[in-house]
């Protein structure tokens, strides 16, 4: 645990508000302008993560002037220890053979010394740290020196406070998107027509080789891929975990005398584990994905068969912005591996 507070930004330089004021009264587009990067930067400090961050940084800047602390002398003159006091040396530091060797020896002690000053300095006067120096220094300005002295000991590990903020983030984030798919939901089951709206809009994009049928009585959809020499059946089914709504399962489409192929039950797999069970929409785009599945390669080896002679048959939506700056799903092939 850390025991002292860290000083302000000194090393960067005082910052120079006299002349900024002057410049700004004189130019009044420059006032405007510096007057909204104030109330940004104020914006950006009223949230505790900024804070919380910040103070994590402090923290890590601080422990590492403690390490550094131990360069000169320990560190730098290590490898003379084992000569000035023999008791010390052993195993793990043995008595430099030559001089040449313990010449190398400190070298290399300098040199990865030079390198842990210079890293400290980079991470001092980086942008984010430049942020936070000039925070602290306005903020002493304010206060005109009077700020609350420190006592030496941090009263909170901010990394853990940081950590228990992201978390709560991921939270709120993933109560966010399922209330988006929510609304999506019930946006979709009010489209005209119901789902053979959501088929006849499908059939209307005129895909090359994709037939969508329907059977006789309108309780099955078989969506044919040409050149896949592949058909899937749609059929609702009541959801399950009693959602109070229905979802959309696949089954292979079943033609006598042709057994179903290993492919095409991987791509089933798939299919039926995939989320948004409820989008019809989602699940057609889906299924017309596999139609060049006998042309695609996986996105991440680039490769065709995996080391088990397979396709890849995973299918991963990718938001993609389409020529028309409409944002449109392209799908990423993968292997099972690969995933
Ligand atoms: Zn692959």
């Amino acid at each position: 645990m850390a025991t002292q507070q860290p000083v302000g930004g000194s090393m960067t330089g005082p910052p120079a508000p006299a002349q900024a004021t002057s410049a700004n009264n004189e130019n009044p587009s420059l006032a405007k302008e510096s007057k909204e990067n104030a109330d940004s930067t104020s914006k950006l400090w009223d949230s505790e993560r900024q804070i919380v961050s910040s103070l994590w940084k402090l923290q890590e800047l601080e422990a590492k002037i403690h390490q550094l602390r131990t360069l000169l002398p320990d560190r730098l003159l290590a490898p003379l220890v084992p000569i000035v006091n023999p008791q010390k040396a052993g195993p793990g530091r043995p008595v430099p053979k030559t001089p040449e060797i313990l010449c190398e020896q400190l070298s290399q002690a300098v040199r990865d010394g030079v390198a842990e000053v210079e890293e400290f300095k980079s991470m001092w006067q980086s942008p984010e740290m430049k942020v936070i120096w000039d925070r602290l220094d306005e903020k002493m300005k304010e206060c005109d020196g009077d700020y609350p002295q420190p006592d030496g000991v941090w009263e909170q590990d901010y990394d853990v406070l940081l950590e228990e903020l992201d978390k709560e983030e991921r939270i709120k984030e993933e109560r966010r998107q399922k209330d988006e798919e929510e609304q999506e939901r019930l946006r979709a089951r009010s489209v005209e027509g119901g789902w053979k709206g959501i088929v006849e809009s499908f059939r209307q994009k005129g895909l090359p080789g994709v037939r969508i049928l329907l059977n006789k009585n309108e309780t099955v959809i078989t969506v044919v891929l040409l050149k896949a020499g592949m058909a899937f059946d749609i059929q609702e089914v009541d959801g399950q975990e009693n959602k109070g709504y229905s979802e959309w399962r696949v089954s292979n489409k079943q033609y006598p005398g042709k057994p179903k192929t290993k492919l095409e039950t991987g791509i089933l797999i798939c299919l039926n584990s995939r989320p948004r069970k409820w989008d019809l929409a989602y699940l057609l785009d889906m299924i017309c994905s596999y139609s060049e599945v006998k042309q695609t390669q996986c996105a991440k080896c680039n490769k065709m068969t995996d080391n088990a002679a397979q396709l890849p048959t995973i299918r991963r939506p990718k938001q993609v912005e389409s020529p028309d700056g409409k944002k449109i799903v392209s799908w990423e092939a993968y292997h099972q591996d690969c995933a």
